[in-house]
């Protein structure tokens, strides 16, 4: 197999300025410099002339592109426009009502630039790698589903009935793109940054060139959370009903710790009261800092935390959250958890309604004003106030980024963390 390209959407805009380097070229013609174009009746309106869509190409693999004004942060506090620098070939496709920019790159420059975004310059080589496999991994499976004949069957996410809510999210694909430039998919801004860690990112890269992995000839769908709390999640209690061999139960730990039964409600109080030995118990701030790129804004208690609202903060939120009137909130009664310890399913006690609320995210989601750390905890009544204790960062599936940072800090090697995590599955090199 050949190295693959990956096709990134980077925007759509009525109108695009940009402007190419000196080697591209147009249906053989060299074209360069500045130029615009605008969405007209359906069309692309480019050099004076309408178009269905637009290729522009290199053979240089060190040409570049510039896109103007690329909006970055949408709707965060910091959202601004900045021209963005891209290699590979430049694409314009009509979608709607705008023009669609879609770069057209090499899949191993591609992870070059996803990665050095997203991991911080202090990480482990090991972890680099362990990254990159994942990465590629995730890629490769966008891209062959993006190929395949047949569009995925819509999967059911939903169940409302009057006393069940239940609800999980998985990310929609693209139409006519493999993936997007957002964190929707994954943070890609190209070459225009000169990132801090980028030459052993890309040292990370050759060393795994080409791998993923696979579990039976398929490529894993390739999970990864912040911090499991200590035994990692099962895929079935976060999406799908459907068990994946490959994200499983599992211990974050040296091999021949206990596995406690969590979803034994005694057992899963216990365990999120206590500070068991796992991987992803650490307060390092070196290694945490390897693993949070945005570290200095966050907490360090993730491993176990604890949160207290008051009954009337408390029953306000879940309202508010949810759309739906509790009255005052009277008990929160966990009725089914999965292997981390994470609630599946949450019976809301209220003056007015009770109704049972699931998966892990629409709890985090209504129990806070943002995202609930985890759906592993424990609720201490208090006279006129809830105690939530709680354990983990995230659905806990699949690799624990904190886990694998301190693994990579004790020496294990990438294939050795990807193994621990992903028991069962193999590493594979497609080319
Ligand atoms: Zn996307
Ligand atoms: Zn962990």
């Amino acid at each position: 197999m050949k190295e693959p390209v990956v096709r990134v959407g980077i925007l759509s805009e009525e109108q695009i300025r940009f402007v190419l380097g000196e080697s591209y070229r147009i249906d053989g013609q060299p074209v360069s410099g500045e130029q615009s174009l605008v969405w007209k009746s359906g069309k692309i309106l480019w050099n004076g002339e309408l178009h269905d869509s637009l290729l522009f190409e290199t053979d240089d693999k060190d040409a570049t592109f510039t896109i103007r004004d690329v909006v970055i942060g949408v709707n965060f506090h910091w959202e601004r426009k900045e021209n963005q620098r891209f290699q590979g070939n430049l694409s314009f496709i009509v979608e709607g009502e705008s023009v669609t920019a879609i770069n057209i790159v090499a899949i191993e420059d591609y992870l070059s630039s996803v990665i050095a975004s997203e991991m911080s310059s202090s990480a482990s080589l090991a972890l680099l790698e362990a990254h990159a496999v994942i990465s590629r991994s995730w890629l490769l499976a966008q891209i062959e589903r993006g190929k395949s004949p047949q569009a995925e069957a819509h999967k059911a996410s939903f169940v409302e009935t009057e006393d069940r809510h239940i609800r999980w999210y998985d990310r929609e694909d693209h139409q006519n793109f493999d993936v997007c430039a957002d964190d929707h998919c994954q943070r890609y801004q190209g070459v225009s940054r000169a990132f801090e860690n980028i030459d052993r990112v890309k040292q990370a890269i050759a060393a795994t060139r080409g791998q993923v992995l696979q579990y039976e000839g398929e490529i894993c769908d390739a999970r990864f959370s912040k911090c499991c709390g200590g035994i990692v999640e099962e895929f079935e209690n976060c999406w799908e009903d459907v068990p994946v061999p490959y994200l499983v139960r599992l211990r974050d730990a040296e091999r021949g710790e206990e596995l406690p039964d969590l979803t034994q409600e005694q057992e899963a109080v216990a365990w999120i009261a206590a500070r068991p030995e796992a991987f992803c118990n650490t307060r390092d701030p070196k290694i945490l800092s390897q693993a949070l790129n945005s570290y200095d804004q966050e907490t360090q208690d993730f491993y176990r935390w604890k949160l207290r609202y008051s009954t009337q903060e408390l029953s306000d939120l879940i309202q508010r959250r949810s759309g739906i009137d509790f009255g005052e909130i009277l008990s929160l009664t966990p009725l089914k958890r999965g292997a981390s310890g994470r609630i599946v399913e949450l019976k809301i006690t209220g003056s007015k309604k009770t109704k049972i609320i699931g998966k892990e995210l629409e709890i985090r989601k209504i129990l806070s004003e943002s995202h609930l750390y985890s759906s592993a905890f424990y609720v201490e009544k208090e006279q006129d106030a809830f105690v939530l204790h709680g354990a983990g960062w995230g659905h806990g599936v699949g690799l624990c980024q904190i886990g694998a940072a301190v693994m990579g800090e004790k020496g294990y090697v990438y294939d050795s963390i990807l193994l621990h995590y992903y028991p069962g599955a193999m590493i594979k090199k497609l080319y």
